[in-house]
């Protein structure tokens, strides 16, 4: 019988109904079943909002230093095991073992910032408004929060949302995707090491039933949801219409604009590890390389070409491969059905790794690297997010082309552009409809003290993951206009300070 992995619920791991049904949870790199997840119903749910409405007062009331300092021994304990969660985190998911070091790193660095509630949640004064009389403004917990998130960042992305949601006073329940459960799991005990009291961090497993009861509980205040444009369309209409606090991020379809300019090695550089680094199952992973003029064209195919044939594809155990399988039979499914539609479309498919098979790993769910030139933007390859290890060229006449191609698209998360000319790329950056912008850096997520987030199909809602708008999510502003004076008179007409 394979392990079964458990929800977390009022500070212990819980098995949940000995009934429920249960979720296979793969080894990407052979394909077996590593563990079963247990997935979550009603009575997990109602366990799950109950203990977080319990304890969210009291933790409410800590004052913020003292909650801040749970998050600096948090950003510690998660730092001195990141080596064990991170072989979690790869058996999983399949990413390697330094990518899963990372994006570890990259949810340690939101404590970090959190770790300055103290200042961050100050809220605004103006003694004397009017006479006698003095203004202030103050941020108040949401109350409880649930956060949804999506299997390519099994620990980063719960570290986008748990650490702003809780130092902030709220309670908070996270429902990982049931493909890659471990993680969120160790990170729900890490926090209560850290000092987290019973009921304010608790770990719903599931799919989009026990999502949606989390959602639509009338104890659940606010919703943070990260995955594919349809579901965070879905997620977003269906918080708002309850009058819930959301925000929903969703898909991508990342340009990198190469100028003729630009130091045509740190371009291939640049698009190889964020084409085909994590299989590009990353929502900030290039997928479409957009050279203007011929000329840079032929050179960057040609460039590209040698060195997407050079990759190496294999197991997170093997140091020497660049990246490694897809999640899931599913998803290597649907990456070859998207190759073949570009084929059939007649984009000339330069690198086929369609058949890749690796000895000892044939069932594994590996995809080699894929690279298309001459693909055009009515293609279905250059419209649908691929979400695998296929890089597209797409040929522009010129820069405003180029700006037109990244900006007309349906998705606006991240985009970056090549160039030696400083005027251009700060035109660029000023013109392009997206909501992250590189210059010669091809992933321009930005740090955890900026917000993270797409514009258009991207993301639905006003506020970013991480950085001030973070602590704008989880907060609610309540404004006082105090006066202390003993004879304040009767006024009628509209109040104004004089
Ligand atoms: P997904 O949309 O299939 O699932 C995401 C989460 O939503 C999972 O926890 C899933 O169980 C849950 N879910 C599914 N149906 C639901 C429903 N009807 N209601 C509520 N929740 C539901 O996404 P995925 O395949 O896990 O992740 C890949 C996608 O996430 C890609 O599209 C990628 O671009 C996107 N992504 C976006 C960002 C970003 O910041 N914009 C970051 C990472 C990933």
């Amino acid at each position: 019988m394979p392990d079964l992995i458990p929800h977390y619920i009022a500070g212990q791991r819980d098995p949940g109904a000995p009934d429920a049904p249960r979720g296979n949870v793969f080894n990407p790199a052979t394909g077996e079943v590593a563990a079963e997840v247990a997935i979550a119903g009603r009575g997990e749910i109602e366990r799950a909002v109950s203990a977080a409405r319990t304890a969210q007062p009291a933790w409410a009331a800590v004052n913020p230093q003292r909650r801040a300092r749970v998050m600096m021994r948090a950003a510690q304990l998660i730092t001195d095991r990141i080596d064990s969660v991170a072989r979690a985190l790869s058996h999983e998911h399949g990413k390697m073992l330094d990518d899963a070091r990372a994006e570890i790193q990259r949810g340690i660095e939101v404590c970090e910032f959190v770790a300055g509630a103290p200042h961050l949640l100050k809220g605004e004064f103006t003694a004397g408004a009017g006479r006698d009389i003095d203004m202030y403004s103050m941020r108040q917990p949401v109350g409880v929060g649930v956060g949804i998130t999506p299997f390519n960042f099994p620990a980063m992305i719960p570290l986008w949302m748990a650490p702003p949601a809780i130092v902030c006073g709220n309670a908070f329940i996270l429902k990982p995707p049931d493909r890659v459960p471990s993680v969120p799991l160790l990170l729900a005990e890490l926090f209560a090491e850290a000092g987290l009291p019973a009921g304010i961090f608790s770990v719903i497993n599931g799919r989009s039933a026990t999502a949606e009861g989390l959602i639509d509980h009338p104890d659940v205040d606010a919703v943070s949801f990260v995955g594919s444009t349809p579901v965070a369309r879905k997620v977003y209409a269906r918080a708002a219409s309850l009058g819930k606090r959301v925000q929903a991020f969703g898909g991508a379809k990342n340009h990198l604009v190469v100028l003729p300019d630009a130091d045509i090695d740190a371009a291939v550089d640049g698009l190889v590890g964020a084409a085909y680094g994590s299989a590009g199952e990353r929502c900030m992973s290039v997928s479409v390389a957009v050279p203007v003029g011929k000329e840079i064209a032929d050179r960057l195919a040609n460039a590209l070409r040698h060195r997407v044939e050079a990759l190496r594809v294999g197991p997170y155990t093997d140091e020497t491969a660049e990246f490694g399988p897809l999640v899931s039979p599913e998803a290597k499914r649907r990456v070859l059905e998207l190759v073949e539609t570009g084929v059939a479309a007649g984009a000339e498919l330069i690198v086929d790794g369609r058949d890749t098979r690796l000895q000892g790993h044939e069932r594994g769910f590996f995809v080699g690297p894929c690279l298309f030139d001459r693909v055009t933007a009515d293609m279905e390859i250059y419209r649908t997010e691929i979400f695998g290890p296929v890089l597209s060229i797409v040929r522009a006449g010129d820069f405003h082309e180029a700006v037109q191609l990244a900006s007309g698209h349906e998705y606006g998360n991240g985009v970056s552009i090549y160039t030696r000319d400083g005027a251009t790329a700060r035109a660029f950056a000023d013109r392009v409809a997206a909501g992250m912008v590189g210059i010669n850096v091809p992933i321009p997520v930005p740090l955890a003290y900026y917000g993270f987030g797409g514009w258009k199909a991207s993301a639905f809602g006003d506020l970013n993951q991480h950085g001030t708008d973070s602590i704008r999510f989880w907060t609610r502003t309540k404004t006082v206009t105090a006066r202390w004076q003993s004879q304040a008179g009767t006024e009628f007409s509209m109040p104004q300070l004089r």
